[in-house]
């Protein structure tokens, strides 16, 4: 770095001292030791098809209700933590505040989870992924907003774990209502025909992670699967920063609030 830059950089922090983007506590990380102290990750046992936590008596390789009578079109999912506490907050600031400095350590989490995958010998096969697909917004969302979540989140996941980010596969073709507040079946309908994807040669044969920030009910990331699905891709796997969880818990064992309301 040259002199006149480092020097630079020197006075902004003194001007605008850095903060943790989550609490905003003095200090250099993006997210501060105490607010990672406070994430809850998803931890085991969960569904082996949609990484829904399960209560601590549940088998490892049990599939949930929910699974058992439909199943998704994707092949499994997982997500770093659940929707509460600092990493909610995190993917709210991240997306709803803008702070695009979450993007790096969000997506370190991310790849963290990659990893424990493929260094598990009964984890899922993520050692054989070709691509890292973002469930993109709508245009006129991202233009909104001015950026898209997924995309940032991929782009850096597919340099830390060495895939193709292949960003403009799925497109988002409806601008979907907001889902909140909408019932599972509502929800589905929402969400019909809103994807489709522009390059089949891209998807045929491929195994891919979609990439979105949370995982709700799991009905946006399975219809982006259905029509991946339909362009021939072989395998489908979903990794989310953070899960909703119904409003008990048996992995908190206490009753959240409106904790899932802005998913
Ligand atoms: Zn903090
Ligand atoms: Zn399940």
């Amino acid at each position: 770095m040259s002199r006149l830059k480092k020097l630079g950089e020197e006075l902004l922090e003194l001007v605008f001292p850095p903060v943790c983007e989550v609490c905003g506590s003095p200090g250099r990380e993006v997210i501060c030791a105490r607010c990672r102290q406070e994430f809850e990750l998803v931890t085991p046992p969960y569904c082996r098809r949609c990484g829904k936590p399960l209560s601590a008596s549940a088998s490892p390789d049990m599939i949930c209700g929910e699974c058992r009578q439909q199943s998704p079109r994707f092949d499994a999912a997982r997500a770093v933590g659940l929707h509460t506490a600092t990493l909610r907050e995190a993917v709210i600031k991240f997306k709803f505040n803008r702070r695009q400095r979450l993007a790096e350590p969000l997506s370190e989490l991310l790849a963290e989870c990659v990893d424990a995958e493929i260094s598990n010998p009964a984890g899922l096969p993520w050692a054989h992924l070709t691509g890292v697909v973002p469930v993109v917004l709508h245009p006129s969302r991202r233009g909104w907003r001015g950026f898209d979540q997924a995309v940032l989140l991929s782009r850096r996941l597919s340099a830390l774990v060495d895939l193709p980010c292949l960003e403009q596969v799925l497109i988002r073709k409806k601008n979907t209502a907001p889902q909140i507040g909408l019932s599972p079946t509502q929800r589905r309908q929402n969400l019909q025909g809103a994807f489709e994807v522009s390059d089949k040669q891209a998807t045929a044969g491929g195994s891919f992670l979609l990439i979105d920030d949370v995982y709700t009910t799991g009905s946006t990331l399975n219809a982006a699967a259905r029509v991946l699905r339909r362009a021939g891709a072989q395998s489908l796997y979903a990794l989310t920063i953070t899960r909703a969880v119904p409003s008990y818990h048996p992995q908190l064992g206490r009753r959240l609030g409106d904790e899932n309301d802005r998913a």
